[in-house]
Parts: structure tokens; sequence; C-alpha cells
């Protein structure tokens, strides 16, 4: 986690930012697909993006892309399906719409995420200062506060929004208060802390429990916030933990984990652990070494984002 990264993504960000006020401003309104065009690129070099001809175009998957943390030194990396939301406004609320084509959309994202060995996640889109001007600051009031602007593009787990993913403004209000950020995804001056899973008493991995309580690096670290909010989720839920296990397929740093599934559609141990690997898959090395992008890969996403931590 570098200085570097987090001035990477704040380039993305300002990009993003200028271009959604720039086109609120002319009345114009905005979409995803095009934010994501505008800003993705301004992470160079630090976030390199790879885009796939929109073969699947309105097919649901134009907004979707693989991002993977790559430590280059041990080898070990994060992935994660990635598909861009954005912000809107209906009368007076705020809402987030993930239930496209009666909850088809939200299937999709997470079948592919299971092809992927991956978490599904959302990147969310809030809007620039325009768009954003009459939501409260819960900061420090600055009227230019980096945290609300930060915000603009805001992470959040698919597992996090399962439940209410038929009302938009649910949605919405998860997503205010329960994303994270994508700058402090990365801001070194941040940290997961330790995460008090309700499962943490029954598990005996030396490794996981380390990874649980004690302060991460790199690609375990960006996991290890993701499952926080998640874990903090399922803290809330009140249903007991089970002590059962199950094991990850291919690479995973941690190959056993609870079982249990609180009220998210699996293992959300397995869910998010199983893109925390110990070396990248093939079509990263493929990427890396210039060579041509299966079929499978690019007939699936819309690109892949490589971020080098
Ligand atoms: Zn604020």
């Amino acid at each position: 986690m570098t200085v570097a990264l987090l001035g990477a993504f704040g380039r993305v960000r300002v990009a993003a930012e200028q271009y959604m006020d720039e086109r609120d401003r002319a009345g114009l309104g905005w979409v995803e697909e095009s934010v994501t065009d505008i800003a993705v690129h301004k992470g160079l070099p630090e976030v390199r993006v790879v885009q796939f001809n929109r073969q699947q175009e309105g097919g649901g998957v134009g907004a979707d892309y693989l991002w993977w943390w790559l430590d280059q030194t041990s080898g070990e990396c994060f992935g994660m399906l990635v598909q861009a939301k954005r912000l809107n406004r209906a009368a007076n609320r705020w809402t987030v719409d993930i239930g496209h084509r009666d909850g088809k959309q939200l299937g999709d994202l997470s079948r592919t995420a299971s092809q992927f060995e991956v978490p599904a996640m959302f990147a969310v889109y809030t809007g620039g200062q325009l768009f954003r001007r009459d939501l409260p600051c819960i900061h420090d009031k600055d009227p230019d506060c980096l945290s609300c602007r930060r915000m603009a593009i805001s992470i959040i787990s698919a597992y996090q929004l399962w439940t209410n993913w038929e009302s938009p403004a649910d949605t919405a209000t998860m997503v205010l208060n329960d994303s994270i950020p994508l700058e402090s995804l990365v801001d070194p001056a941040l940290g997961a802390g330790t995460v008090w899973d309700v499962n943490l008493p029954a598990i005996t991995s030396a490794e996981l429990r380390s990874f649980l309580l004690h302060d991460q690096q790199g690609p375990r670290e960006i996991a290890k916030r993701i499952f926080e909010a998640v874990a903090r989720q399922r803290a809330m839920s009140f249903s007991a933990a089970i002590a059962e296990t199950i094991t990850i397929a291919s690479a995973p740093i941690f190959p056993v984990v609870p079982r249990d599934t609180g009220h998210y559609p699996n293992s959300y141990f397995e869910h998010f652990l199983r893109g925390l690997r110990t070396s990248p898959p093939p079509y990263v090395r493929d990427i890396q070494e210039n060579r041509p992008m299966p079929p499978a890969v690019a007939s699936r996403v819309a690109g892949v984002i490589l971020i080098n931590i």
C-alpha cells in the first residue's frame, strides 16, 4: 500500500468527478460505462487497464471488470469482479438499482464471479460535487470535504446488498453508509484493524486467525478491508455461527475456511477469500506477457484491471 497508488486512484476519482460535473452542468447526465472510459486510464502506471471488445454489449457484462491486486515480490494476489453502478435520484429519494431484469443481472454477476473464483463487487459512482450537493457531509463539514469527494467512487460487495436488492432506495442507503471509497481501500494511513468475526472462536487455522487479528500488507490487506465490512454486517444478523469448514479450490492462501453462510447465498469466507491466491490465474500472466486473452475471459468481462501493490 503506497502513497503512489493512493495518488493513482485519486487521479481516477478527480477525472470521474470532473466528467460527471461537466455533464450534469450541461444537463446531459452520465452513464457508468462513460465514466469508466473517461477515468480508468488516469491511474497509469500503477493501475493498468486492458479492455476487450464489447462483444456482450447489452448482455449485462458491459460494465464488469476483473480487478487483480498483485504483489510482484511474493506473487500473492487478490481478485474481484467489479460491476459499475451509479447513484440516482428519483423524486426525493436516492437510489441504486442493482436489480435489472428482475434480479437476473445480479445473478449473472454472482455466477461470473464464481466462474472466476473471486468475490462479486460493485463500484458505485455517486456523482460529482454538483450531483451530491444535497447529501449531508458526515465528516468534517468542510465545503470541499475530502472524505465526501472520495465517495465519488465507492466500493461495496454484492453480498452486503443481497437481501435488499429489490429496493433501490434501501440499496442506496447501504451504499452511502457502508461502502468503502476507492481511495480509502488503498490509503496507507488506514487499516482494517482486527476483524471480530462471529466465527473467530471456532477458527483453528493459525494463519487465518492471524489474518483476522493482525495488520496485513498488500493484496491481503485489500481483501481484509473488504471482508471486514461483510464480517461486521454478519455480526449484526444474530444467527449463530457454525463450526463446520469448507475447502476452497485452486490456489487459495487460506484453503480451509468456515462454512457459515449467515444470511448470504453461500459461505461468505469462501466467497471473499477464494479471491486471495498464492499466485495469479493464467490469464493474468497472459496479460503481463502480452499474450492474447482466452475467449473464455474476453467474452465474459469488459476488461481486466491490474494493480501493482
Ligand atoms: Zn464529508
